[in-house]
């Protein structure tokens, strides 16, 4: 455990700060951005950060020792606030008032608890009235304190879907009360009213009073910060995100300050660069008259901060340029001044942290407070050209372009668009915000944990909600796509869906969404759940039911950042392809090489299965061979149509791996219908299917012992695979085939599939009287073989990791059945990851780690890859980098991924290198230093 600090507040304010943006662990994200902000002259309203190191007390010792590990901190840090704002916490006449924030260390948007307007009671309310000269405004305040406190503090919010908010209701009677429609409606009276009746359903649920006490109000607001750690929205975003418990949370609290203090007031949300496709363009929404609240909520339909922004968004929504000058109006034409404030502001942040900054910003009766910075999340496309951008604005070094990008996010640039012809056809039914880009076609599903449940029973479906909060977060990750009725391109809904590379929609408010019947209603159509819609996100159109998709295109900034892997990975990247289409398509993504064909894919299509079927049917090795006749010339031309494909490059090419059952009818009918072919009786087949039947076909007759049961099946495959390779040579293509033994255990398993192998191609190199060169190699997917691998690397020329094996047979988590029991292992933190998806370094890294270092010893240049799943995933593929592999191999549409992830870890690598020897270069002059003292 690393060592705590003594220090457990710190301040920031006018100027200057006690922390900054490299503390982002002990201060939290937000923490050690507001301190930066406040360093390099942005104005921040004054505050304190409570570290992330309180919050694990908090969580380990409870609330009273957290309290009094921090008490005196907190007092003193809220008297200098008091101090530079000229106010006083508690005061009836001039009050401080505060806000109450968290922030992780990691971005977590939405996910944990916030309040505003702390210090408000019925004393202080009159304070702020007077102050402000704006007594709507304080008793507005003063109600939605009491409204958040109340859900956030005092554990008020419903706890289900079905429960509504006290507030709410409260709320919704006092309108209909009073004949309003809208909040903004109410009178200062109302507001007052409410108030009473807010602290009445205090009283009434808890059982408590409201606190009129500040000080219990603040600890009351910073532990339940801290305890929304803890909550399951946020509990869910770290699984999914992969971000530790352990972290915690920090807590900022700070003067408030106030959007809603007028038509002078306002408050938004923006970025510097546009977050969904990454062009370099200023742009944000904000509300007048607002609290930040507002903005994210989608109550109210939020405008445009830049005037280009407003026009584009006007066209979008067909609104003439007259109605949105006169109802929608920019930021730029409505506040100028603070406009160019907050332009020149949003420059200097981004040159300040060299990336695109996602801002907050409140405007105070017509002055500027930016209530943070961070970089700011988007979408793998903006990821791309926001980093190449940078990179030509001389930003940013090409190194830091490259570790700039998440390689998974990359997916998004690969996933594919609609086809346009189909699109032609297509009949919208609402026009949406473009809010998170991509294409997707699924069926309606209105409810987020419905929305699991339709997904686990592998339907692809659309969430179609009136607007998301974080609740939803696990229903919105497991659908196609998102639409919304409400919300801007800052709702929750397009944060959220932008972040996680998931095509949204938001804001299609002609779409009316009804959950009580569970029926999407748009263009006179009245669509239920589970019929097809489809969206796309690049443009904000919604369709009736489902189009076609097709692949994407890679070019443009992409290609560039593709080129730069190249130029820094160590690594190549090849991929796993059983067809000539599939090669094609990793070629066309910048694949090496193919590092698994698996041949067994081959044996189904028309007449093979019949051929595949006589084989296993045969009663003998005539029987056999003579079914192998027939199979040949299908396999070799495979191969033909594979290594042109690849041609100049490697094909490693595995012999049959699966047990024989997997090619045979287990139903009735479809044992009947084999007979009729074979020309056997149904019972025949039945007894065949019966005698290939295993308890653990994994663990049975499958992988190199099919082929030294049979030897005359891996005499077939040599011969194909050879004929193929020389086949190509008379037509001028390089074909190079390195020749794979699947699921090898011992070195005479091995040996005697390389003895088969070796012979037949001798043979086939004499009757053509040519030869070409090859590799003859093993998987390593049997632990026993990583641990004798220096025994079998006497006969394997490379050997390849099949991982996916490997880890089933090392966690003995059977690859087939695992699925009933991983989701409550990772639920309840048995294991932290899928060890099918990502690899276990701990456990089956150190066989690999074994294996390598055998192999090598007996074979020092060794070829060495892997080819499980775990070539494509980016943490794998960084371990196989730092154990020197020479190449991983993945699908085709993770190949960018693996390249990108393989450059990176060569880039870490390097860093790491010349840090450690900065440290030697610093360490030796020290010494000297010394010495010359000395003398
Ligand atoms: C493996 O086991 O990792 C592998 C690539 O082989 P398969 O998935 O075909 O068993
Ligand atoms: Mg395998």
């Amino acid at each position: 455990m690393s060592k705590k600090t003594e220090k457990h507040v710190y301040l920031f304010g006018d100027g200057k700060a006690e922390g900054n943006a490299t503390m982002k662990n002990l201060l939290g994200g937000k923490g050690a951005n507001l301190a930066e902000m406040n360093l390099i002259g942005v104005p921040v309203p004054p505050g304190f950060t409570v570290t992330t190191e309180v919050c694990t007390t908090y969580n380990e010792k409870g609330r009273e020792y957290a309290i009094a590990q921090i008490k005196a901190e907190v007092e003193d840090a809220v008297r200098q606030v008091e101090e530079i704002m000229g106010t006083k916490f508690g005061d009836k006449v001039n009050p401080c008032l505060l806000s109450v924030r968290s922030g992780a260390r990691a971005s977590m948007p939405g996910m944990m608890d916030t309040v505003l307007n702390l210090g408000l009671n019925d004393e202080a309310v009159e304070g702020i009235a007077k102050k402000s000269g704006n007594e709507r405004f304080a008793w507005d305040s003063y109600r939605r304190f009491v409204q958040m406190y109340g859900d956030v503090v005092m554990d008020m919010k419903p706890a289900s879907k079905e429960e509504e908010d006290p507030f709410e209701v409260i709320i919704d009677e006092l309108k209909e009360e009073k004949k309003v429609e809208k909040d903004t409606d109410l009178t200062t009276d109302d507001l007052k009213e409410m108030v009473r009746r807010f602290k009445a359903a205090v009283k009434k649920v808890t059982g408590q009073d409201f606190p009129t006490n500040p000080w219990d109000q603040l600890w009351g607001s910073v532990m339940a910060v801290f305890d929304s750690w803890m909550n399951d929205r946020a509990i869910v975003y770290r699984r999914l995100n992969n971000i530790p418990a352990e972290w915690g949370t920090a807590v900022n609290v700070q003067a408030m300050v106030f959007g809603n203090m007028g038509d002078n007031s306002a408050t938004g949300v923006a970025f510097t660069r546009d977050a969904g496709t990454g062009e370099n363009i200023f742009n944000g929404e904000y509300l007048i008259n607002a609290q930040g609240e507002d903005v994210v909520a989608g109550i109210r339909t939020p405008q445009q901060i830049t005037l280009e922004g407003a026009k584009r968004w006007a066209k979008l929504q067909n609104i003439s340029e007259k109605e949105r000058a006169a109802n929608f109006p920019s930021l730029e034409e409505a506040m100028p001044v603070v406009y160019k404030e907050l332009f020149d502001t949003q420059e200097k942040l981004e040159n300040h942290y060299k990336d695109m900054q996602d801002l907050e910003f409140t405007i105070q009766d017509g002055k500027l407070w930016l209530l943070q910075t961070r970089n700011g999340k988007r979408t793998g496309a903006a990821m791309v050209k926001i980093a190449m951008d940078l990179v030509r604005e001389k930003k940013i070094s090409k190194r830091e372009a490259l570790l700039r990008q998440e390689p998974n996010k990359l997916d998004e640039l690969l996933h594919p668009v609609f086809d346009k012809v189909a699109l032609e056809e297509a009949v919208v039914l609402a026009q949406g915000l473009p809010a998170s880009p991509g294409a997707a076609t699924g069926q309606i599903v209105f409810h987020a944990d419905e929305a699991e449940e339709w997904a686990e029973k592998g339907h692809k479906i659309i969430l179609v909600r009136i607007e998301t909060s974080p609740e939803d977060l696990a229903g919105m990750h497991v659908a196609e796509g998102i639409l919304t009725a409400r919300g801007g391109m800052t709702s929750h809904a397009a944060v959220v869906a932008r972040g996680m590379g998931k095509c949204c929609v938001s804001g299609a408010g002609t779409a009316k969404i009804n959950y009580k019947t569970r029926t999407l209603t748009a263009a006179g159509k009245t669509f239920k759940e589970g019929d097809w819609i489809s969206l796309n996100g690049s443009t904000g159109e919604v369709y009736e039911g489902q189009i076609k998709t097709i692949d994407p295109e890679v070019s443009g900034d992409f290609g560039e950042l593709m080129d730069l892997t190249n130029k820094y990975a160590k690594m190549l990247v090849r991929t796993n392809a059983d067809t000539p289409h599939d090669a094609e398509v990793a070629r066309a993504f910048g694949a090496q090489g193919i590092g698994l064909t698996r041949t067994e894919h081959m044996f189904f299509e028309g007449e093979r299965i019949v051929a595949m079927r006589e084989m296993i049917l045969a009663e003998d090795v005539d029987g056999r061979k003579e079914a192998l006749k027939k199979l040949l010339p299908m396999q070799r031309a495979d191969f033909e149509g594979i290594f042109e494909a690849m041609h100049d490059l490697p094909v490693t090419v595995r012999l049959l791996d699966p047990p024989l059952h997997e090619f045979v009818p287990h139903d009735e009918k479809g044992q009947k219908e084999m007979a009729k072919v074979m020309g056997v009786t149904p019972e025949h087949i039945k007894a065949k299917v019966e005698e290939l039947s295993e308890f653990n076909p994994m663990l049975g007759h499958r992988g190199c012992r099919l082929g030294n049961t049979y030897p005359e099946i891996s005499e077939t495959q040599a011969r194909a695979i050879i004929e193929a390779a020389l086949n190509l040579k008379k037509r001028g293509i390089v074909a190079k085939p390195e020749i794979m033994i699947p699921l090898t255990g011992t070195l005479k398993e091995m040996k005697m599939q390389e003895d088969i192998v070796r012979s037949t191609i001798a043979k086939v190199f004499e009757e053509r009287n040519d030869s070409i060169d090859h590799m003859v190699g093993t998987m390593i997917e049997v632990p026993r073989a990583a641990l004798t691998a220096d025994e079998i690397a006497t006969s394997a020329e490379f050997f390849s990791f099949g991982t996916n094996d490997l880890t089933q047979m090392t966690f003995g988590y059977s690859r087939d059945d695992a699925g009933k029991f991983l989701k409550v292992y990772l639920d309840k933190g048995i294991l932290k990851v899928d060890p099918f998806q990502e690899l276990d370094q701990e456990g089956v890294g150190q066989l690999i780690k074994i294996a390598c270092e055998k192999g090598r010893k007996t074979r020092p240049n060794i070829k060495i890859g892997i080819c499980g799943e775990h070539g494509g995933d980016p943490s794998s593929v960084e371990f196989c980098h730092t154990l020197g592999f020479n190449y991983v191999s993945c699908s085709p549409f993770r190949v960018p991924i693996a390249r990108l992830a393989a450059a990176q870890a060569s880039v870490k690598e390097e860093a790491a290198k010349k840090a450690c020897k900065a440290a030697k270069a610093s360490k030796k002059s020290a010494k000297k230093d010394k010495k010359k003292k000395k003398k």
